[in-house]
């Protein structure tokens, strides 16, 4: 069985030694995320030509996302590089605090605005939640606080205000640079960070395609903003991250779990790709096996029917990224061994259908689920008929057939869909339908006498152009 949920790997000083990339593919990374917030454009640069030679030393196709920073509100740095803060004492905030000046009483802040956005009363969370602190009067560029949870905090972490609302823009400076970096390092994947609304996502959309890049965008839901507006923000988006590290800090951890299942069922709904990330293995980052709540947390991502599940810190700055990789690998695989897909009895999606690949793609996996086919066949060019087949559940593997590098790799993240290299070299059907046959048998997917389900368009080559469902028997 092939295992249908994705995993996304951030990169990272862990995977950056010798063989650890190829590992951290190897045993199973789809997507690796490169995060715009950490690292100069070198650092990413080296970073994707490892991937890439990493990925053809394993022999796999493997997706790059490129995440923006975003308009995150930072904390700078503490004279001893962390400190303690201790609940019912004072603690400041100061734009205009020297940067590497923070002690346990005061810090600066990288936004100078913040004093302009908060107001006493507010309350504002430090890094995931490690400290919050209530304002309790904001002093010309100074927001003075006291600490009502106490911890500690170290250099950089982000500020959050519970509730949302700091005024922030979407795209930074550095996102405008990092936008174009993207476009360089051709990136299969866009995530915008704090999206807002949707006019944020076709902002990005707009310089991404001004640099020259048809990368898909992914908005990461991490706003309270969002929430009211996630229809029109998905819509306007061709993937959606359930960001859980900082939508848990602006809604409150409690409201994490039922807000991951609406996002994952609307985007799903609306035949966008999703990715469940952030703490998912956290305690692997020091530990070589997950807590029984990790493991039953990217089970339930995957029940949820996310196409990805993700890894930050635990393959970026872990003690064991391939470990970790390798453990989220087999926590999918018995999670989807309990999921049941067939007969599907008349759960057809609704509504109406618009594209013509569209229709043969819902037709193929009504079929398919209510036989017993071996294996789905698209012949495909930009990966839009597997991208339709694939929103709709079935354990039945997808192959995404199809000469373009680029679709090889966009289709990595789509559950259930597995990309092959393949051109048609053959125009008479039988000679065809052989290739693919024997392409599936060489790599061991089907043996002689299964039965497969092909889609096709007349006019190959086409983009969008399929139009016909073929029931094939594979040869001997
Ligand atoms: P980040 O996004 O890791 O870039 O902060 C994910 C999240 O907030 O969960
Ligand atoms: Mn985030």
């Amino acid at each position: 069985m092939l295992r249908r949920t994705k995993i996304v790997a951030t990169l990272g000083p862990a995977t950056d030694a010798p063989g650890v990339l190829e590992d951290v593919i190897r045993r199973g990374a789809d997507v690796v995320r490169l995060n715009f917030s950490h690292g100069e454009a070198d650092d990413q640069r080296r970073r994707v030509e490892g991937v890439r030679q990493a990925a053809a030393a394993v022999g796999k196709h493997v997706a790059i996302l490129g995440d923006l920073q975003g308009p995150k509100i930072r904390i700078e740095r503490f004279a001893g590089g962390r400190a303690v803060l201790n609940e019912g004492e004072p603690f400041s905030l100061d734009a205009d605090l020297n940067a590497h000046d923070g002690t346990d009483k005061v810090v600066g802040i990288t936004y100078r605005e913040l004093a302009k956005d908060v107001q006493p009363g507010d309350e504002l969370i430090l890094g995931d939640g490690q400290v919050e602190m209530r304002v309790t009067a904001v002093v010309g560029t100074r927001v003075d606080c006291v600490v009502t949870t106490g911890g500690e905090v170290s250099d950089h972490k982000g500020i959050n205000r519970r509730g949302g609302g700091l005024s922030a823009k979407a795209l930074t400076l550095k996102d405008r640079e990092d936008v174009r970096l993207a476009a360089e390092l051709e990136v299969d994947y866009l995530a915008v960070s704090f999206v807002r609304q949707a006019a944020d996502v076709d902002e990005a959309r707009a310089l991404l395609s001004a640099a020259g890049s048809d990368a898909r965008i992914v908005a990461k839901i991490e706003r309270s903003e969002a929430i009211p507006r996630l229809e029109e923000i998905v819509r306007a988006s061709d993937a959606v991250m359930v960001a859980r590290g900082d939508l848990g800090v602006e809604v409150g951890y409690a409201q994490l779990t039922g807000l991951q299942k609406q996002i994952l069922q609307l985007a799903r709904g609306l035949d966008r790709v999703t990715i469940t990330a952030t703490q998912m293995m956290e305690s692997m980052i020091h530990s070589p096996v997950p807590t029984r709540a990790e493991v039953s947390d990217v089970a339930n991502a995957v029940l949820d029917g996310s196409d990805a599940v993700m890894l930050s810190g635990e393959s970026a700055v872990g003690k064991y990224p391939a470990r970790a990789v390798e453990a989220m690998a087999e926590v999918i695989e018995g999670a989807e061994s309990y999921l049941v897909t067939r007969p599907r009895g008349l759960e057809a999606p609704e509504g109406r259908v618009r594209h013509f690949d569209q229709a043969i793609a819902r037709a193929v996996m009504f079929t398919a689920n209510h036989m017993d086919v071996e294996a789905i066949v698209a012949l495909t060019e930009s990966g839009s008929t597997p991208l339709w087949m694939s929103r709709i559940r079935s354990d039945i593997p997808i192959f995404a057939f199809t000469r373009h590098e680029r679709t090889q790799r966009r289709v990595a993240l789509y559950r259930g869909v597995h990309p092959v290299p393949f051109d048609i070299v053959h125009t008479d059907p039988a000679r065809l339908y052989r290739a693919i046959s024997k392409e599936l048998l060489d790599r061991g997917h089907v043996k002689p006498g299964d039965e497969l389900i092909l889609t096709l368009g007349e006019l190959s080559g086409v983009s969008g152009g399929t139009n016909t469902m073929k029931l094939l028997r594979v040869d001997a």
